[in-house]
């Protein structure tokens, strides 16, 4: 039955990179509704299921409400004294033996700001160990490299805004109306206004159904159809010389290097014809606005990092970088995975420093009062970091706010790097979460609703969390349980402040004069504002829309670099034993492993279990109809999926999404990764059905 709230909480939707503005509403303390917030220049008001329903995942019966021990093989309660006193007395065992490398941590991108920035700092200055990465490294770190090896540091460039002020949309990769869908209802907003809308995907999904032209490309392929369409805007004279003069480098090579890319050399490789690549390169260059937006079907690939290359290059010898209606637009997957990349919650440090430059680690240890010696200068990933727990290198693990057992791939090596560690400690807001059943030790932590702190969309936009509901039975906010565990270590004088606002204070120093300078922002003007879009230098500012709008890029000469590249090879493509390719992704009722959406009913009656879409003549060929179940098999493992019969998949591919445990997509995919961003390869691998 409806309940009236008696309060509204202003906050920021826990879930996509979109950055809704919301309102949490609570009766007598307890979570009842969650309404958008009018006005707000994210989403106006509007939400999507995911958005209206989440506040129903505050109250689920296994949230995490004591901290756990493993005695007997079993998870029993234990009080956090117990469990801290049990995690920090075998770290400190670990580093007096074996060294800072024994020890290792796995994040996500979903803690606000001022918690990665404090785990960064405790990880790397407290624990001086170089092994932490987030789950943005399985997401979004082809784009972090691709905007560093284009613009010399990472940073989507656009706005939202720009959505509306473009003329032509290209979206590749991405099953927005799907994954983003407040930010698709702003494209079909454009689309009903007259923009023309150019989508690439191997999938026939919502948005190529609205699309002027749709180039439903072979998987994999995306590097030449960008390279081709680029061919065609220079052999047409649609760039704009005096700016690719003025402000890149690498264009004459550039040039030369795309002779081979014709539209009927691409027609072979990609799949589709000829003239329908000619007609989107001439759509898209021809227009005085246009603008490009991509993400997981473009980032989790091998040739993720020079994909988003190619979608920079076909951009800048255009000159539509920095202009309203033009942007080479990289949309984030989780609400908080910008505020990670941005103050050293995974692979950098504060301010977009990277990790191997000393001069970089040189300001960081003067700001943080620490010898730039203890600093640690590489930072593995994730997939490293599983590798060197399977070698006996690494033998804790601290995964927090992520589910490494169903998400990562190739989940029976996973698993056995989980099985070895001597020490796992899972911190989570549900204590149920399938990487807790290898965890020695279990803590429980608050949800983004119960938290105050910064989230940052895929604009730039600083968004504010305010608590409104306080967390279950003992857990506390991961702010709280770092703090403890720094003090626990010795380490507690690397942190002077004690709330999320003092920290974001500290913060603000180490971004000063950087990228993503935060200095003129206070919460009380990200509130006032309705968020704030960095750089803001100063407390006039009101935020900075578009990034690079004087020419002028972050490398040392000032230039943007336009990148001649070549995909390599897929790691797996079909063949006579596996004759599918399998691809992986979300729909819109879920989120990641279904930690959290799974928890609510209205969401799990809509898509209840995992399922495997099949085309109609494939579905015919293997003797299956709609319902049936099949056996998926790869060269890693296997699984069981209903099937759903649907044209929205090419003949001779599939998909599963990847929010199910009961039918998790991980166990069949392969261990691949990018070569410059380490992101793994999760769309493309081999697989083949049979009736089960
Ligand atoms: Fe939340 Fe994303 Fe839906 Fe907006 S689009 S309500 S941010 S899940």
């Amino acid at each position: 039955a409806h309940v009236e709230p008696d309060t509204w909480t202003y906050s920021t939707c826990g879930f996509c990179g979109t950055g809704c503005g919301i309102e949490i509403g609570t009766k007598e303390g307890r979570p009842v509704a969650i309404r958008g917030t009018k006005g707000y220049p994210v989403n106006d008001g509007l939400l999507c299921a995911k958005g209206i329903y989440q506040w129903k995942m505050i109250t689920a019966p296994d949230r995490g409400k004591h901290p756990m021990i493993r005695k007997g093989g079993t998870l029993v309660q234990a009080s956090w004294d117990e469990a801290l006193t049990a995690m920090t007395d075998k770290l400190k065992a670990l580093l007096a033996e074996h060294g800072p490398e024994s020890i290792a941590c796995y994040n996500t991108g979903q803690l606000c700001m001022e918690e990665f920035y404090t785990l960064g700092k405790l990880m790397r200055a407290g624990f001086r160990t170089p092994n932490l990465d987030g789950n943005t490294r399985t997401c979004m770190a082809s784009a972090v490299v691709g905007h560093t090896r284009s613009f010399g540091t990472d940073g989507p460039v656009g706005a939202y805004a720009d959505i509306e002020a473009a003329e032509v949309i290209l979206i590749a990769g991405s099953n927005m109306a799907e994954c983003h869908p407040i930010l698709f209802a702003r494209v079909v907003k454009a689309v009903e206004k007259g923009a023309r809308l150019i989508c690439v995907d191997p999938r026939l999904t919502q948005v190529s159904r609205i699309a002027t032209i749709a180039l439903p490309i072979r998987p994999g392929t995306d590097v030449v159809l960008l390279n081709a369409m680029a061919h065609v805007i220079i052999r047409e004279g649609l760039i704009d010389r005096a700016y690719i003069d003025a402000h890149t480098t690498g264009y004459a090579e550039l040039e030369a290097h795309l002779r081979k890319y014709t539209p009927a050399y691409a027609a072979e490789i990609c799949g589709v014809p000829a003239e329908d690549i000619e007609a989107a390169a001439l759509l898209y260059g021809r227009a005085e606005r246009s603008l490009s937006m991509w993400v997981m079907g473009i980032n989790q690939s091998v040739n993720g990092t020079i994909a988003n290359n190619c979608f920079h290059n076909l951009n800048l010898i255009q000159g539509k970088i920095g202009k309203p209606g033009c942007a080479s637009f990289s949309i984030t997957g989780q609400p908080a995975a910008m505020a990670s990349r941005e103050v050293g919650g995974s692979s950098s440090y504060p301010g977009y420093r990277a990790i191997g430059n000393a001069q970089h680690r040189a300001e960081v240890a003067a700001l943080w009062g620490v010898d730039p010696a203890i600093l640690p200068d590489k930072s593995p990933s994730i997939t490293e970091i599983i590798d060197a727990i399977l070698e006996g290198k690494i033998r804790a693990l601290w995964v927090i706010c992520t589910n490494p057992l169903i998400s990562l791939p190739d989940q029976n090596r996973v698993r056995r790097a989980l099985e070895k560690l001597e020490l796992l400690v899972v911190q989570d807001a549900f204590a149920t979460v399938d990487t807790a059943q290898y965890a020695h030790i279990y803590l429980p932590a608050a949800l983004w609703a119960e938290k105050s702190g910064i989230m940052v969309n895929s604009e730039r936009r600083l968004n504010l969390l305010k608590p409104a509901v306080a967390p279950p039975g003992e857990a506390r906010t991961d702010f709280a349980i770092f703090l403890d565990v720094a003090d626990r270590m010795g380490y507690g004088h690397l942190f002077p402040y004690r709330t999320t606002e003092e920290c974001f204070e500290e913060i603000k120093r180490l971004t000063k004069g950087r990228p993503n300078d935060y200095s003129g922002a206070t919460y009380a003007r990200i509130e006032e504002n309705r968020g704030l879009q960095w750089p803001i230098p100063d407390e006039r500012s009101t935020g900075t829309p578009r990034l690079y709008a004087d020419g002028r890029f972050n490398t040392a000469d000032g230039k943007a670099v336009l990148w001649s590249v070549d995909p390599v090879e897929l790691p797996e493509v079909p063949d006579g034993e596996y004759p599918f390719n399998l691809n992986s992704g979300r729909v819109q009722e879920h989120y990641h492993t279904g930690t959290k959406t799974r928890k609510v009913p209205e969401l799990n009656h809509l898509v209840p279990t995992a399922y495997v879409e099949l085309n109609p003549r494939d579905a015919e060929q293997l003797g299956v109809g709609y319902g049936d179940r099949v056996r998926i098999e790869s060269r890693r493992g296997e699984i069981e999926a209903r099937v759903v019969v649907t044209s929205q998949v090419a003949p001779g591919s599939c998909f599963v999404p990847m929010h199910f445990n009961e039918g998790p997509v991980n166990r069949l995919t392969v261990w691949a990764v990018d070569p410059f961003s380490k992101e793994p390869n999760y769309k493309q691998q081999a697989v083949r059905l049979r009736k089960a």
